[in-house]
């Protein structure tokens, strides 16, 4: 396995060669275009910059069908190529950053929205959320939940390194029940296979960082479309803003799809609501349908807040504003990072979303240097909530003893400055993962390096792997 010290990107196979088989095949080999698509939101992190910055693949393939898709895939297995697939390139982690170089496959090209169901959509690995929700929109759906991303973001990419998003609080997390209807992905072998995973099984890929399978289909939940309303709403205390926001959370009839709370300090980041939004205040990010509004504003006063701006889709256009979920989710953090590139950010397990005492005496010890931001989700059916909170980074240290704080008050960290996929997402090993890469990757040339379990278990056959879930 290399260690952070020796990762460094591009490798020094035949590419004249490899790029001569995938002929037919959209090819980059500009070096700046190369570089480009080796990159991904891990700047966030200083951390992560320090570590990825320098590491790029050889050559971006970029399959217009599945078939081309699995020649590239042939191609590189015959060259024992590193591959990484890739979407629209905006994950936090550097997961579609290639750490030993090789071969980029951009599934931008592979976009089509194929089938649209009764409560399901089907469409290529490459098709943006964005668009998939307008093609939804003829059938009075949209999709159950997507990334803040959604105008640059795949699905597929979603499906392979997300986990949930707006619609989470009303929905669930991608992987649960429901959500997920199915997929297809292609191993890579001399002949490339495309394996079908329905239901529960599409777990085996979820969320995996494409370290086991090259998706090129997925079938997603969506629901009926409604009448939302964007809306934000001040307060004088965060607590107060987080109690509402838990609230609201609860309230299922109500049919919230966003509910997010931020720092007075990191709304003070957010220029474009300067005359929309009470200066100075704490504020509470939400979407409604039409028929909920009224219930949103009571909890919203009960707490002592004002709704500020309530905006359906045309007056939110009319009025030049971006959507409301541009303020949530890590689009936050973004916010900031765009005037200022020394904030960085952490990601926070809540361990019981309706102690609001706990936020309150969390604030106060985490002190100038960490801003909380808390988003809501349902997780098997259960309230959850996690902060996403702006810390003013100094150093490895500092950021450690931050990470303390949080502990100490029993939060989980989830690491948002580690590349394995061990490290932040999951936090433990998944051996399904892992079972899964050895059948359809057996020469573990997909993300390499990404997982940092994976060389303890290569040489073990799939079924050993998958019994080691078991023995966790
Ligand atoms: C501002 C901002 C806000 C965000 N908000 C959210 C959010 O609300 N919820 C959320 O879950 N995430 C969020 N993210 C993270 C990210 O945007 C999403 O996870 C997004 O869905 C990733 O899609 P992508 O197409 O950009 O994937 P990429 O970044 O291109 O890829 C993500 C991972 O999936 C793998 N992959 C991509 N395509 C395939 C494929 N066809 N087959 C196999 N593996 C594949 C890649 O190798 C990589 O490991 C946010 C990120 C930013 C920067």
């Amino acid at each position: 396995m290399k260690d952070d010290a020796s990762i460094s990107g591009r490798n020094s196979l035949d590419w004249d060669a490899i790029a001569a088989e995938l002929d037919g095949v959209e090819l980059i080999r500009e070096p700046v275009l190369v570089k480009k698509r080796s990159r991904d939101f891990f700047w966030y992190s200083p951390i992560l910059n320090r570590t990825l910055k320098t590491c790029f693949g050889d050559l971006v393939a970029r399959p217009a069908t599945p078939d081309q898709m699995a020649r590239c895939l042939a191609v590189a297995h015959a060259h024992d190529a590193p591959v990484v697939l890739r979407g629209g390139g905006t994950g936090n982690y550097g997961q579609s950053v290639p750490l030993d170089g090789g071969l980029i496959i951009d599934t931008t090209a592979m976009n089509r929205v194929l089938e649209i169901g009764d409560g399901w959509v089907r469409a290529e690995a490459g098709a943006l959320m964005a668009d998939i929700n307008a093609a939804l929109a003829e059938s009075g759906q949209e999709l159950a939940m997507f990334p803040s991303t959604q105008d640059i973001a795949t699905i597929g990419g979603f499906v392979a390194g997300g986990s949930g998003g707006i619609g989470s609080v009303a929905h669930g997390m991608l992987r649960d029940k429901g959500n997920l209807i199915g997929l297809t992905a292609l191993s890579v072998e001399a002949e490339p296979q495309a394996h079908r995973f329905e239901g529960s099984d599409a777990l085996h890929i979820h969320h995996a960082w494409g370290l086991n399978g090259a998706i090129t289909e997925v079938t997603v939940r969506c629901v009926p479309r409604q009448d939302w309303i964007g809306c934000i709403a001040s307060f004088d205390d965060y607590t107060s803003a987080y109690a509402a926001g838990y609230d609201l959370a609860c309230d299922k009839e109500m049919g919230c799809k966003l509910v997010s709370t931020v720092d007075a300090r990191i709304a003070g980041y957010f220029p474009r609501l300067m005359g929309h939004v009470r200066q100075g205040a704490d504020l509470l990010v939400a979407m409604v349908p039409r028929a909920g509004l009224e219930g949103l504003r009571a909890v919203i006063t009960a707490h002592g807040g004002t709704l500020d701006v309530a905006l359906d889709e045309g007056a939110r256009q009319a009025a030049g504003l971006p959507h409301v979920f541009e303020f949530s989710y890590n689009h936050t953090t973004l916010q900031v990072l765009k005037s200022d590139r020394s904030a960085t950010y952490q990601q926070i397990g809540v361990p019981d979303a309706g102690d609001i005492g706990a936020i309150a005496r969390l604030n106060a010890d985490l002190g100038d240097d960490v801003w909380q931001h808390h988003e809501f989700a349902r997780r098997g059916g259960a309230v959850v909530s996690f902060d996403l909170p702006i810390v003013w980074y100094e150093s490895d240290e500092q950021l450690g003893r931050v990470n303390a704080i949080y502990e100490r008050h029993g939060f989980t960290v989830h690491d948002a400055h580690a590349f394995h996929v061990e490290g932040g997402g999951l936090k433990n090993v998944d051996y399904r993962h892992l079972a899964w890469k050895k059948r359809m990757d057996p020469k573990g040339l997909m993300n390499s390096g990404k997982s940092k379990a994976w060389p303890q278990v290569r040489d073990l056959p799939a079924d050993q792997i998958e019994r080691m879930t078991q023995e966790e």
